[in-house]
Order: structure tokens, then C-alpha cells, then sequence
């Protein structure tokens, strides 16, 4: 009974979807930014106190597992454009 119109159903919203994915862009932005847990440097400062009384403490260097050493990031933006529709006037009733 209702098959037709349900194939028609389908196939129109198809096409219309299938025209909405023709117009859509995409592309994509990459970057090169500085590493904000190391701020560029590659490597993260720690210290650890040794001595209590004196004072004294251990400082050494860590790798940062952020940039992985590099002090860089490869910022990667996705980007989809699509035609904007004007919306149309409404009468004056
Ligand atoms: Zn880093």
C-alpha cells in the first residue's frame, strides 16, 4: 500500500541530503604553536626537596610527554563551509 510513497520518501530526502553534501567545503588549517605545558622549551623542570632542614633540593629536567621534546604542537583545525540561504521575506498580512 504504502511502499511507493515510502520509496519516494526516501529517495527524496536522499537527494536532498546527497545536494547538502555537494555544497559543503571542507578543508583543513595546520598550524605550528608552541607548547603551552613547556612553553616551548621541550622539557619540564622538576625539583624535589632533599633536605628538609637545609633547605636543599634536586632539580632535573624531564622530557615533555605534551610535545614529546619538540616545544612544538601541530595544531590541526577541520574547517566546512556551506552556502548560506537568505532567508526569504515574509508578506505583509
Ligand atoms: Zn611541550
Amino acid at each position: 500500500m504504502g511502499g511507493f510513497k515510502d520509496y519516494d520518501y526516501f529517495s527524496r530526502n536522499k537527494k536532498m541530503w546527497d545536494k547538502i553534501m555537494e555544497e559543503r567545503q571542507m578543508y583543513s588549517i595546520e598550524k605550528i604553536i608552541i607548547c603551552d605545558d613547556c612553553k616551548g622549551r621541550g622539557i619540564i623542570e622538576r625539583e624535589r626537596l632533599t633536605d628538609y632542614h637545609n633547605g636543599l633540593y634536586d632539580y632535573w629536567d624531564e622530557k615533555c610527554e605534551k610535545c614529546k621534546g619538540s616545544g612544538r604542537l601541530l595544531e590541526i583545525v577541520e574547517v566546512t563551509t556551506t552556502p548560506f540561504k537568505i532567508p526569504k521575506k515574509r508578506k505583509k498580512g
